[in-house]
C-alpha cells in the first residue's frame, strides 16, 4: 500500500483532530482518581467529543466491534482495555488511556499512562522510561533518518533499563484513516528500513513491559495483558515529519 505524504494544509487538519484528542486526554487525566470507574472516563470522553463536534475513531472499530470511545488499560493491561463499570480505579494503579478522534475527516491518536494517586517507585520508573522512549523516538523523526531509527530509539532506551518492548502491536501512519502505512515498530535497527520523508505523519506508540514482552488477549477479544502479569505502560503521539524537524501534533 502506498504511503500518503501530507501537505502543510493536511497537516494543519491533522493538528486540529489531534488537539481534540489532547483536550480529551487532559480532562481524563484530571478525572482519573481512586474510586472512579473506567466506564465513567469513557462517558467523559464521549460527552466531550460531542461538545467538540468530533467523532470517535475507536467506537465499532475492528472485530469484534470495539464497544467504547476510549481504551483504559489498568496495570498489567498493555493496550485496548475496554472501559467497564466494575473496573474501579484504586490508589497505586497505573492507567493507560488511549484515545482517537476524527475531526473534519482527519484522525488524531494519542495515549498516556497516568498514576492513580501515589504509585510505587517501580511503577513511576516504568512510566517515566516509556515517556522518555517516545521522546527519543520523536527526536529521530527527521527527514533522511530511517524507520528503524524510531524503533531503535525506543527499544535501546527501555532495554537498557531492563524493560521489554511489546512487538505484537506497533505504531502506524495516520491521516484520513487511523491506521495507514507504514507500520512503525517499537524495535529495530538504527539506519535500517524506509527513509523518512517530509510529509510523513506517524503515530508512535511504545508499549513497555516491566517483565517479558509476551502479551495475551482476554476473553473480551480486545484487552491485551502481559503474559507474566507484570506492569505495562503506553505513550503515543501523532508526529509530522517536516523539513523543520518533528512536529508533535497531539501535544497541546
Ligand atoms: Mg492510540
Ligand atoms: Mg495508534
Amino acid at each position: 500500500m502506498a504511503i500518503h505524504l501530507k501537505s502543510a494544509g493536511e497537516i494543519a487538519k491533522l493538528r486540529e483532530a489531534n488537539l481534540v484528542v489532547a483536550d480529551v486526554l487532559d480532562r481524563l487525566e484530571e478525572a482519573a482518581k481512586p474510586g472512579v470507574s473506567t466506564w465513567e472516563l469513557n462517558e467523559i470522553a464521549a460527552q466531550r467529543l460531542r461538545q467538540l463536534r468530533a467523532d470517535s475513531a475507536f467506537l465499532n472499530y475492528g472485530h469484534p466491534p470495539y464497544p467504547a470511545v476510549l481504551c483504559t488499560s489498568v496495570n498489567e493491561a498493555v493496550v485496548h482495555g475496554v472501559p467497564r463499570k466494575d473496573v474501579i480505579l484504586k490508589e497505586g494503579d497505573i492507567l493507560s488511556i488511549d484515545f482517537g478522534a476524527f475531526k473534519d475527516g482527519w484522525c488524531g491518536d494519542s495515549a498516556r499512562t497516568v498514576p492513580i494517586g501515589q504509585v510505587s517507585k517501580e511503577a513511576r520508573a516504568l512510566i517515566d522510561a516509556t515517556r522518555e522512549s517516545l521522546e527519543r523516538a520523536i527526536a529521530a523523526c527527521v527527514p533522511g533518518n530511517r524507520l528503524g531509527d524510531i524503533g531503535y530509539a525506543v527499544q535501546s532506551h527501555v532495554e537498557r533499563l531492563g524493560y521489554s518492548v511489546v512487538k505484537q502491536f506497533v505504531g502506524h501512519g495516520i491521516g484520513r484513516a487511523m491506521h495507514e502505512e507504514p507500520h512503525v515498530p517499537n524495535y529495530g535497527d538504527a539506519g535500517k528500513g524506509r527513509r523518512l520523508s517530509a510529509g510523513l505523519v506517524v503515530a508512535i506508540e511504545p508499549m513497555v513491559n516491566a517483565g517479558g514482552p509476551e502479551v495475551v488477549i482476554e476473553d473480551d477479544g480486545w484487552t491485551a495483558v502481559t503474559k507474566d502479569g507484570s506492569l505495562s505502560a503506553h505513550f503515543e503521539h501523532s508526529v509530522a515529519i517536516t523539513d523543520g524537524g518533528p512536529v508533535v501534533l497531539s501535544r497541546a
